[in-house]
């Protein structure tokens, strides 16, 4: 695997500046288009899904995460308050307190239930500056969340369609789970007390993990606060593992927050949050994807997806019209034209975009592009501009890992 610090900047990925600060990595064109891919993904797979998206501010009162526990269990990681007007503001090191209040500001209807929350979100950790490097390890992190407000009698479902939305996700990114933990309290570990709630909510995820039919190791030391989870674990080159993934299920927050919804008896009872991220922070998701690929996007993620090459300036006009109507196709589209070197030199420069469409003078003629895959495979002939629009198109649209609709002839 490669390093996704050395190539992030060798590509325009993203990078720092010390006047921003340590772990505050800023991203470039090539790069938030990337992010971007990612999060339109993200959010599509959930709409499918049955959630809904809100947004909520990265600022709190300090009371909030009083409530929430997260003072008392997590400050260690909280950037200091602010003072603002006699009130403790703090940037959040969670969205789970804004989802909760968002809950409760409405009355729900055990009809309403399963309620599916999500938000593609900013929150802040005060990681130490000796371990922040890259995109791995930051302090502002954009992270994919979801909160699912549910009985008790619906939890296992809801975190069994999370673990199928999880690997749905890393088909289309190419991502494979190294193993799925199951993440239990450990000695010494700040935790929320409350023996009864730990052994339920893992029981529950027991038969999910069981249910499911995947393999898992269970680790001590590594749940929430609030509750015990299910991590996807992820290996980088080396073998070491991350987390991207996870389902959660809590008992605590919808307690300290009173959230309820009226049942069909008329009365009053408690949810469950089950908290679930598919792609986990998108910084971290996006460091493994350029070590994973070494670049090489699958070709919906790519920052450019189609690099257009005219042999010659006469066939300019041609390759620019190309572009455009990439463009309007909503792919990303870039022309490379001999001021750029000698064709082989541009299909060099180019090799990890992946379709390359060369437009020399037969093509122009009509309307056709000699089509180069990323990986080596070329269309006997040159295709006309319009049906490859349709099946680059298509196979983008699908979020497709595949490069080609059908075996092509080098
Ligand atoms: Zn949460």
């Amino acid at each position: 695997m490669h390093d996704h610090r050395r190539l992030g900047r060798e590509l325009e990925l993203f990078d720092t500046d010390p006047l921003i600060g340590a772990g505050l990595p800023y991203w470039l064109p090539d790069g938030a288009a990337v992010r971007h891919a990612l999060e339109e993904y993200v959010r599509g797979a959930e709409r499918r899904a049955g959630y809904r998206h809100v947004c909520s501010p990265v600022l709190g009162k300090r009371e909030l995460y009083e409530i929430s526990g997260h003072w008392s269990h997590y400050s260690d990681d909280m950037f200091p308050p602010m003072d603002l007007g006699g009130e403790q503001v703090v940037l959040r090191p969670s969205l789970c307190p804004h989802h909760a209040l968002i809950y409760r500001s409405r009355a729900h209807s055990y009809r309403e239930l399963p309620l599916r929350m999500a938000e593609l979100g900013g929150m802040y950790r005060s990681e130490l500056s000796g371990v922040l490097g890259g995109l791995t390890r930051v302090r502002a992190i954009q992270l994919n969340d979801a909160h699912i407000f549910c009985t008790l009698d619906q939890v296992a479902e809801e975190a069994r369609a999370a673990l199928e939305l999880i690997l749905e996700a890393y088909g289309a990114l190419g991502i494979r789970p190294a193993r799925y933990r199951l993440s239990l309290p450990g000695p010494g570990g700040k935790y929320v007390a409350g023996a009864d709630m730990w052994q339920r909510a893992t029981a529950l995820l027991i038969d999910v993990l069981d249910g499911f039919g995947a393999p898992y190791e269970a680790a001590e030391g590594e749940a929430a606060f609030y509750g015990p989870k299910i991590d996807v674990q992820i290996a980088d080159g080396a073998g070491r593992e991350t987390t991207l993934s996870t389902v959660q299920v809590d008992f605590h927050q919808p307690e300290r927050f009173g959230l309820h919804y009226i049942g069909p008896d008329g009365a009053k009872h408690r949810p469950v949050m089950v908290h679930r991220s598919i792609v986990g922070s998108v910084e971290r998701a996006v460091a493994h994807l350029i070590e994973l690929h070494g670049g090489a996007f699958p070709a919906w993620l790519a920052p450019t997806q189609v690099l257009v090459l005219p042999v010659s300036d006469a066939e300019m006009p041609r390759a620019a019209g190309f572009v455009r109507r990439c463009v309007d196709q909503g792919l990303r589209a870039e022309i490379a034209g001999p001021e750029h070197g000698t064709l082989g030199a541009r299909v060099r420069a180019g090799r990890l975009v992946p379709y390359q469409a060369v437009i020399g003078a037969k093509e122009a003629v009509d309307d056709r592009v000699a089509l180069r895959l990323r990986d080596g495979r070329r269309p006997e002939t040159a295709l006309p501009a319009a049906e490859v629009l349709t099946r680059i198109g298509a196979l983008v649209g699908a979020h497709s890992t595949d490069l080609w609709d059908t075996d092509t002839r080098a």
